[in-house]
């Protein structure tokens, strides 16, 4: 029984073999199950750190992107907007020509208020009217990542070497009002997250430019008569001080007219008071035509308008003023207005000789304003 059980379970050597070369298939076939693991997991770890180092750079992008949209909104001036938002952009994306673009009347197309990177010439000047371009029309972004010119906008699809470009409407209140472009000039690819970071950037830049633009329009409207359009009363008094200023501080004269229309009320009485606005509105217009660029004429109150003559003497400023109160009575003679042959007085003061600040100045404007009213109206006066 024991030599029976002996024989039974002692295995020959070819069986042994046959069983150790099944271990060994199968530590080979395991070996190789997990070598395959090994590198899908070293694949998959090289994905976790891109896509981690990719999140990382999105992150520190966006985070860029706010931080700057403070100066931004500190910007009051449009071209400023212009020249810092692409610079920001082209320290993000140096791969890429970046253009800001806006809309214009005129001439009709559209004005490349700033660029920043390698533009090529052809693209510095935008001959693109707005209502040819898709980006403007449909308000929505044109990525297009590859160098297939079928994509392109047909403004690019002209130049020689582009990796793609990026055109993304600045929107205010949904209507565009210009672009953003990024033509790329270098081998760059640009994904969803690129399209984040520009999206969300372009929208602070249009809230960014409405805002300069309705500071502007406050601001122009604080200091301009709405009736002649010419500068009011606070603009003259504030560049009469910078005159002031300037005169002190680098010497040199200037001179001050305080000029008013004789027997105005008259006009008004006679013909209505809409008649006597058109009365004000062409003394504005030939005043802008006769005197020089650098002088100013703003309308003080009424019918009361204050000169400044910048670095103009008094003999001349009279002259000056003679001149345009010939010119202003033939405009009222042939005109087509209902009033005719209307005159001014004027009584004129030069810097230092006359008065040493503002308050003086018009004092003494005012003073020789009514000895020409009192001499019989129709007259300069520039002593007394
Ligand atoms: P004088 O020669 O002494 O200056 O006489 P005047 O009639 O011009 O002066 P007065 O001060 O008596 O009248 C000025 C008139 O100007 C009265 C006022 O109604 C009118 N006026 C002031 N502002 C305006 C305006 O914006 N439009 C019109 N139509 N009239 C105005
Ligand atoms: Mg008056
Ligand atoms: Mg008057």
């Amino acid at each position: 029984m024991i030599t029976m059980a002996k024989a039974e379970s002692t295995p020959t050597l070819e069986q042994l073999y046959s069983s150790l070369n099944e271990v060994l298939v199968c530590i080979q076939d395991q070996e190789k199950y997990f070598s395959s693991q090994l590198v899908e997991l070293k694949n998959r770890e090289k994905e976790l750190l891109l896509a981690y180092q990719r999140e990382g750079q999105r992150v520190k992008r966006l985070q860029e992107v706010i931080a700057s949209t403070e100066i931004l909104f500190n910007t009051s001036s449009e071209q400023k907007i212009g020249e810092l938002v692409v610079k920001i952009l082209y320290k993000l994306y140096p791969q890429a020509a970046i253009r800001f673009l806006i809309t214009s009347t005129h001439p009709v197309g559209m004005k490349l208020l700033a660029y920043a990177g390698k533009l090529p010439d052809q693209l510095k000047a935008c001959k693109i009217n707005p209502l040819d371009c898709p980006v403007i029309k449909r308000g929505k972004p044109w990525f297009n990542p590859s160098e297939n010119k079928d994509l392109f906008c047909l403004k690019l699809a002209i130049l020689p070497k582009l990796y793609g470009h990026i055109c993304i409407p600045l929107l205010v209140d949904g209507r565009a009002f210009g672009v953003l472009s990024f033509t790329f000039h270098y081998s760059y690819t640009f994904d969803h997250y690129d399209e984040e970071v520009i999206n969300v950037f372009s929208t602070y830049v249009g809230l960014a430019f409405a805002n300069a633009r309705l500071v502007k329009i406050a601001t122009t409207e604080a200091l301009t008569d709405q009736l002649t359009g010419l500068p009011n009363r606070r603009y003259a008094l504030e560049a009469l001080q910078r005159e002031i200023s300037r005169a002190e501080r680098y010497g040199g004269i200037f001179s001050v007219a305080m000029i008013d229309l004789d027997n105005f009320k008259v006009v008004n009485d006679l013909y209505g008071h809409i008649e006597g606005d058109r009365v004000l509105v062409l003394f504005a217009r030939i005043a802008s035509q006769v005197f020089r660029k650098i002088d100013l004429v703003a309308r003080y109150g009424g019918e009361e308008f204050l000169l400044l003559f910048p670095q103009t003497s008094l003999p001349n400023s009279i002259d000056a003023v003679e001149r345009f109160k010939t010119l202003f009575n033939q405009a009222t003679l042939f005109g087509g207005l209902k009033a005719t042959n209307l005159t001014f007085s004027a009584g004129l003061a030069e810097y230092r000789t006359d008065g040493q600040n503002a308050e003086n100045l018009l004092e003494t404007c005012d003073k020789r304003l009514y000895k020409a009213k009192d001499g019989g109206r129709n007259q300069v006066v520039g002593v007394g």
